[in-house]
């Protein structure tokens, strides 16, 4: 056991390293490499990546972790047994599936996303098709070969994303967005919508001013830039490997204000999380969050409940307008409270407002429910998707594009992964009923005091990293089970 313990601990200590430095290499390519370097970066990240994979499947590492799993109990302290739990789960699938149709496998989603772009763009379901077919076929399969007592079926993709959430979880929380939060959207979204001065949508905001204020938006949410920084990308994005280096990137489009000002906030609740674990998490495999869904609940939750809100922008619009005053002239904050809490019936997921959001990540789970059922056959997707579209959104798309076709995540084979984005608006709404028990949330903000907001964070949420189960968190945050009561009912009272 000692022998084990010490060879995990070498091990780890390596694999964190190379880690850092093919992290640091990514980072670098995604926001500031020269275009010409790609080509000898390439060379080098595949010798690093090879000699990390060599560390990573050494055979006595792997049966060090195997015989610490079978000798849990004996294991004293709680994260180190949580830790061996973690890593030994997150092998299974290399020691379970047969490693010829696990390679398939790569190769096949490897390739997955060039088809669908291609699909994409031609707007041509039927030359996706045999690819996802194989891809869902596949995942029918490996539920097969990693079913437990416990899990089984679509359970266990949803498992791997979200711990403890699988099918009876999920169902309980759609349910209820079917039942109380569909025909409210209906109603609402029925409506003619306010209007805005076109001046928001219509003029050019430079992106040095843009830049400018987000960060003023970084010292507004006190983001650590000892410990982190903020650049630009393509896509933004957050990224960390420890506590003390977690950064973040936007996107400054000229003809758009709103976006760059929300991804920052949302990227600025992301990095929050990752910089406000506890340090002595940083050397071991359980810093970062704790789940996807948990992830996504801080930086809906910095996004949209604090930086949607009217508290917010009556302390911080006159900078805005400070900074763009030509074209925010003659606009009262109302109007742009307005223009930033749309709510209407859309096609595209990731376009899609706070109210609609959910519903969108709705038909897609009910779809992967089907697909690995076996109830449903990729033939038949797009039909079922308009289907759904029209029943929960209201709105049935007119093309592929923008119906099936618009998501990057099945051509990677990423089934299982959707719920945990309608889970984390879920998870925030109630993480923020519990905080304002404690903390007069309005007040913070409108005094300017975001730190107190990250403090309760850090007690009840961030300083566990990933010691704690999604479940766990909630139990610590508002001493309750997962309640989706309180999403719809923050949603009804902010767009009624
Ligand atoms: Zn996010």
């Amino acid at each position: 056991m000692e022998n084990d313990i010490k060879l995990f601990k070498e091990t780890r200590a390596k694999i964190k390293a190379y880690g850092y430095f093919t992290w640091l290499m990514s980072w670098d390519q995604e926001t500031e490499a020269p275009k010409g370097s790609v080509e000898y970066r390439t060379k080098q990240y595949e010798i690093i990546a090879t000699e990390m994979y060599h560390v990573e499947s050494n055979p006595a590492y792997l049966e060090a972790i195997e015989r610490l799993y079978q000798n849990l109990d004996q294991l004293g302290d709680p994260d180190f047994k949580t830790e061996i739990k973690k890593t030994y789960k997150g092998l299974r699938v290399i020691k379970l599936v047969p490693m010829n149709e696990y390679i398939d496998y790569q190769v096949l989603t490897s390739q997955g996303s060039h088809i669908w772009a291609q699909a994409k763009e031609e707007n041509n379901f039927e030359l996706f098709r045999p690819t996802l077919e194989k891809i869902v076929e596949f995942n029918r399969k490996l539920v097969k070969y990693l079913e437990t007592d416990e899990l089984k079926g679509y359970d266990i993709l949803l498992d791997f994303f979200e711990e403890g959430f699988g099918v009876k979880e999920y169902d309980l929380f759609f349910d209820t967005l079917k039942r109380d939060l569909v025909p409210f959207v209906m109603e609402v979204t029925a409506r003619k919508p306010k209007t805005f001065n076109r001046k928001l949508s219509k003029s050019v905001f430079p992106a040095l001013q843009q830049k400018a204020f987000s960060h003023y938006l970084m010292d507004v949410f006190s983001y650590n830039k000892n410990h982190g920084l903020l650049k630009e990308s393509a896509h933004p994005f957050t990224s960390g490997v420890t506590s003390t280096d977690t950064r973040i990137t936007t996107h400054y489009h000229e003809d758009q204000l709103a976006s760059s000002i929300f991804s920052t906030i949302h990227e600025m609740g992301h990095a929050i999380y990752e910089m406000q674990n506890d340090l002595k998490y940083d050397d071991t495999f359980l810093h970062g969050g704790t789940s996807l869904g948990i992830h996504e609940s801080q930086s809906r939750m910095y996004e949209n409940m604090i930086g949607r809100s009217k508290v917010f922008w009556d302390l911080h619009y006159p900078k805005l307008v400070e900074l763009f005053p030509k074209q925010l002239k003659n606009i009262e904050v109302d109007e742009f409270l307005a223009y930033i809490n749309q709510a209407k019936r859309s096609l595209i997921r990731i376009e899609a407002d706070e109210l609609t959001y959910a519903l969108h990540v709705m038909v897609r789970y009910e779809l992967e429910k089907q697909l690995i059922k076996g109830t449903l056959k990729v033939k038949d997707l797009p039909k079922k998707w308009n289907q759904l579209m029209k029943a929960y959104v209201g709105i049935r798309p007119k093309t592929d594009r923008e119906g099936v076709l618009q998501d990057i995540h099945w051509s990677g084979g990423a089934i299982g992964y959707f719920p945990t984005y309608a889970l984390g608006s879920a998870y925030a709404a109630q993480m923020y009923q519990a905080m304002n028990k404690e903390l007069d949330i309005e007040k913070a903000i409108a005094e300017n005091n975001i730190k107190a907001i990250n403090e309760w964070l850090k007690i009840h949420v961030h300083q566990f990293a990933g010691s704690k189960t999604p479940k766990e968190i909630l139990q610590i945050c508002s001493q309750e089970d997962f309640n989706p009561h309180y999403y719809v009912e923050y949603l009804k009272a902010k767009f009624r």
